[in-house]
């Protein structure tokens, strides 16, 4: 919704607020903030609260470390838990530079960087409606800290018997749409412990702000049951991982430029270049979609997780599907990323892509509507089917060779990101794992 500084102000009054959450998001997806008394709310709304930048990852430097916080007042919410010592409320801030001009490290400015060059295209809103999935785990209650223990035996979405997860389920539901979510559906997920909440389609910026603010819901809620909810993307051996689908519509003044009555599968040119942006840099994409060493865990064949860049309107198996649904609904999802992705960053970049499709005119392969996973790799090459990265440092590898994907994340969250994510596969070369001492020590 849209506020003024005075809707703003009157609700904090009514609403007897006490504090103010300034939220913004770093290089990492993590959600950081800023708390204040309800008596700085004048200086927030004016753009005036200032912080210490060079304590965040990947932010700035010492000597420049000052930055401004600017609220957005349409992510005004109260938080429905916590009131003991009053309410809390948050306001989502886009961090700028002490001279006041766009901070491109932040990674939701540098999102409203790219939907500027898309608007200057003529579109006026890129929708995403994402599928989070999640684990709940069972808290320690002795120590208090997560185990991989699951409380529950369910699979896709089985009913019955109503368990701790269930009930933790709906609550999370219950608190969501309190927060003004629309939440359209929530149902177990294939693996025990695994859950999903879908909730409504919204604009690029928004949508990254709801996925943030889910995640925190997620896991408040998790805890007053004893559980530990977690979007680590594959935190069991052998079983399904979390992902994040993200179906996207570009729409424009007169609605949704993906679908198309008369064309081929009622599809738009502006649905089939976008498609084809999103096929041809897919591999380079990778990265941000999948953005820890554990991703890649996730990816590999028979667990639902996309292995191959290809796309169908029919099968489930490839990185992009076009759902059935037309007219306001026609979509198109992807299924690499997951919820580890830091969202404005991921999608940043395939918007990029999507609008490289666009410019160029690039055409998308024919689609395989047969099942990937029975084909050998000869078939899959006459196909012209390409792997995703098979490991972080492989997908690091595909980045480093695609400009327009470089050019979305911008030079500063760009550098940042290489940078860490190399110190990430370093540290994690040096490990070995259980699995290999099991395989080897007796072995050789
Ligand atoms: N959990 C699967 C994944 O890793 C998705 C399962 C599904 O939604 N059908 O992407
Ligand atoms: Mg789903
Ligand atoms: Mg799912
Ligand atoms: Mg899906």
């Amino acid at each position: 919704p849209s506020y003024t500084k005075d809707d703003i102000r009157k609700m904090a009054k009514e609403e007897e607020v006490q504090f103010l959450r300034l939220m913004f998001t770093d290089l990492y997806g993590t959600i950081k903030n800023v708390e204040v008394p309800i008596s700085q709310l004048d200086k927030v709304l004016d753009n005036k609260m200032m912080f210490d930048g060079s304590s965040i990852d990947g932010f700035v430097r010492i000597e420049e470390s000052d930055m401004w916080l600017y609220p957005d007042l349409s992510t005004w919410l109260i938080f429905p838990w916590g009131s003991e010592h009053g309410k809390v409320a948050r306001l989502i801030c886009e961090v700028y530079n002490a001279d006041r001009t766009p901070f491109y490290g932040d990674p939701r400015n540098n999102l409203i960087r790219i939907l500027d060059e898309m608007k200057e295209m003529g579109f006026t809103d890129f929708n995403i409606g994402p599928e989070p999935e999640f684990f709940l785990f069972k808290l320690d209650p002795e120590t208090g800290k997560p185990t991989t223990h699951l409380n529950d035996k369910g699979s896709y979405f089985d009913l019955a018997p109503v368990d701790l997860g269930e009930n933790c389920r709906r609550d999370i539901v219950l608190e969501l749409e309190k927060l003004g979510f629309d939440v359209e559906a929530s149902h177990h997920e294939v693996a025990p412990g695994q859950h999903e909440v879908d909730f409504k389609y919204a604009d690029a910026l928004h949508a990254c702000d709801n996925i943030q603010t889910f995640k925190l819901v997620v896991k408040t809620v998790a805890r007053k049951y004893g559980l530990h909810a977690t979007f680590m993307p594959k935190p069991l051996d052998r079983i399904n991982g979390s992902g994040m689908h993200l179906n996207m519509s570009l729409f424009d003044k007169n609605g949704n430029t993906f679908f198309d009555e008369n064309g081929e599968e009622q599809l738009s040119d502006e649905a089939r270049y976008f498609l084809g942006g999103l096929l041809k840099h897919a591999r380079n994409y990778t990265a941000v979609m999948n953005p820890t060493v554990n991703s890649y865990k996730r990816l590999v064949p028979g667990y639902e997780a996309p292995v191959y860049v290809a796309w169908s309107g029919h099968n489930r198996s490839p990185l992009i599907r076009v759902p059935i649904a037309r007219g306001l609904s026609t979509r198109v999802e992807l299924r690499s990323v997951d919820p580890s992705a830091n969202p404005y960053l991921a999608v940043a970049a395939v918007l990029a892509a999507g609008l490289d499709g666009l410019r160029n005119k690039i055409e998308p392969p024919k689609p395989v509507d047969r099942n990937i996973y029975v084909m050998d790799e000869e078939e899959r090459k006459a196909s012209g089917i390409e792997d995703l990265p098979s490991t972080l440092h492989n997908a690091l590898k595909a980045l480093k060779t695609d400009d327009v994907i470089k050019n979305a994340m911008g030079p500063h969250l760009y550098n940042n990101f290489i940078e860490a994510k190399r110190l990430e596969w370093e540290a994690y070369r040096q490990e070995v794992s259980q699995w290999e001492r099991d395989q080897y020590l007796e072995l050789y």
